[in-house]
């Protein structure tokens, strides 16, 4: 196992599954304690336990990240448990209620912004007084929805939020270079997940759906979705000193998805 985040603390929200759960895994291999922020779940439990067996700190609060109490509540136990936070991977979000606009509910899209917008503000906001003297790397989860890709008929609120998610993280990226914290943005696209269980699509979307039809498949580089291993690589990159002179920028990890 490799120690270029040894004595590193990382704080990861979404971490029990997906994306969250296989980059909670890859830095700490690298030698990363993770603190595991995610819904009550023994998924996450399980990624807690699979962590110490590699003989790492770890550590899973049960936080909804769009609950502001809940959020401070939990980065205040990180600091009593390890002192200081280094990383922080705000990847929580759900797809949330698939709709077209007309039909949307105030309520779904208040939802589905305050996990993946207002979420992702909680998180670095609470971060920030403690990465502030030491420096340190912050990247955030968005998608090739709202920035590269506007087909995913029906999903207006996803798309927003993600696109907010990218420009919070570019005025993050300037607002905090003062004190070394780099701000990265990462935009999946399709990646094999468990997402599809945050996800409601009502059968209105039928309506206003246009059919975009690739016969040799959406994803050019490997003719399928990406593995969450695969974003955990980008992810610990960002993370690692490799990529000490990056901040304010969004990469895409797609398999060339969005240059169709
Ligand atoms: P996932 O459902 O496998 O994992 C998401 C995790 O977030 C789950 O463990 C879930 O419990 C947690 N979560 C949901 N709401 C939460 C809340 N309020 N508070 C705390 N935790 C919460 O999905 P994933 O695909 O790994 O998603 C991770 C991120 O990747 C999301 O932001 C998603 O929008 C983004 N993304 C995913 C894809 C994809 O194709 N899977 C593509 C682009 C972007």
């Amino acid at each position: 196992m490799s120690e270029i985040l040894k004595d590193k603390v990382a704080v990861i929200t979404g971490a029990g599954s997906g994306i969250g759960r296989a980059t909670a895994l890859q830095l700490a291999r690298n030698g990363c304690s993770i603190c595991l922020f995610d819904l009550n779940d023994n998924r996450t439990e399980e990624v807690e336990n699979t962590i110490h067996d590699m003989g790492r700190e770890s550590l899973f609060l049960d936080v909804d990240v769009s609950d502001p109490q809940r959020v401070e509540r939990a980065v205040q136990t990180v600091i009593e448990r390890f002192g200081k936070i280094d990383i922080v991977f705000a990847n929580a979000g759900i797809n949330g209620t698939l709709s077209p606009i007309e039909d949307l509910t105030p309520e779904a899209w208040d939802e589905t912004l305050a996990v993946n917008l207002k979420g992702t503000f909680l998180t670095v906001k609470n971060a920030i007084p403690h990465m502030k003297k030491s420096g340190g790397s912050i990247i955030i989860t968005s998608s090739i929805n709202g920035s590269r890709k506007f087909s995913g008929f029906g999903m207006s609120a996803y798309s927003a939020s993600k696109a907010g998610q990218v420009a919070f993280a570019k005025m993050a990226a300037l607002e905090l270079a003062r004190y070394k914290i780099r701000v990265n943005v990462i935009c999946p696209g399709a990646i094999e997940t468990n997402i599809g269980e945050n996800t409601e699509r009502t059968k209105q979307v039928d309506k206003i759906s246009i059919p975009v039809v690739y016969p040799e498949g959406n994803q050019p580089l490997e003719h399928g979705p990406g593995q969450p291993e695969q974003v955990a690589d980008l992810v610990m990159f960002l993370a690692s000193p490799q990529s000490s002179h990056i901040s304010g920028t969004e990469i895409f990890i797609d398999g060339a998805e969005t240059l169709l």
